[in-house]
């Protein structure tokens, strides 16, 4: 059993919890985060701490290399589909954030994949939705290609989130917006997709 967790849940409840009680019993009676937020499951990007947010803040979608895929029909199972359609048609967030970042074990997973390999893991297949950024990797002429996929698989995240009708209604109708930004932990840097720069620019003052 990791006992780390629950020795810091009891440190919560006699620490965070009883600091902010009448904050967080006010949030048990519903939330109306302003903003959903898709990043990956890696341990380092834990959104709450790196934009220094408070429960209820933030709805969070996490999945391997923070992927967003298209708007699909049929019988599968899509999670992060489902949550972003909950977090615009039943939270009305303003903004979904799509961060990406440094070092993505997913995305080095599909650059690195070999062409043509048999017996497709869970995450190859789930990284196959990002081949189109890869291929623009490989293409450009980027000194760091594992960044360049996590670059442009984030502008393709952004492309894809319009393909969902209840997204692209209300970006049309101006009552939501949509941001692809990414976060470097070892530059300590964040920087967001700027389309009219066709790429990256710095989000904070140095
Ligand atoms: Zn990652």
């Amino acid at each position: 059993m990791p006992n780390e967790l629950v020795k810091g849940y009891e440190r919560f409840r006699k620490g965070y919890f009883l600091q902010n009680r009448d904050r967080l019993l006010t949030l048990a009676q519903g939330q109306s985060p302003r903003i959903a937020l898709v990043s990956c499951c890696d341990s380092r990007v834990d959104p709450t701490v790196v934009f220094d947010t408070s429960p209820g803040e933030l709805f969070v979608v996490r999945n391997v290399a923070n992927l967003v895929p298209p708007c699909e029909d049929g019988g599968f199972f899509h999670g992060t589909s489902a949550a972003l359609e909950f977090a615009v048609t039943g939270l009305n967030v303003s903004d979904i954030v799509v961060l990406g970042h440094a070092q993505c074990g997913g995305i080095a997973a599909l650059m690195d994949k070999q062409p043509n390999t048999e017996n497709q893991s869970f995450i190859d297949h789930w990284m196959s939705l990002a081949a189109p950024a890869r291929e623009a990797a490989l293409a450009g002429d980027a000194q760091n290609r594992y960044q360049a996929c996590e670059h442009s698989a984030i502008e393709l995240s952004l492309q894809n989130l319009m393909t969902f009708p209840f997204i692209k209604s209300r970006v049309d109708q101006g009552t939501l917006s949509i941001h692809g930004w990414y976060y470097d932990l070892a530059q300590s840097t964040l920087s967001r997709f700027e389309s009219s720069e066709k790429g990256f620019v710095s989000l904070t003052d140095n």
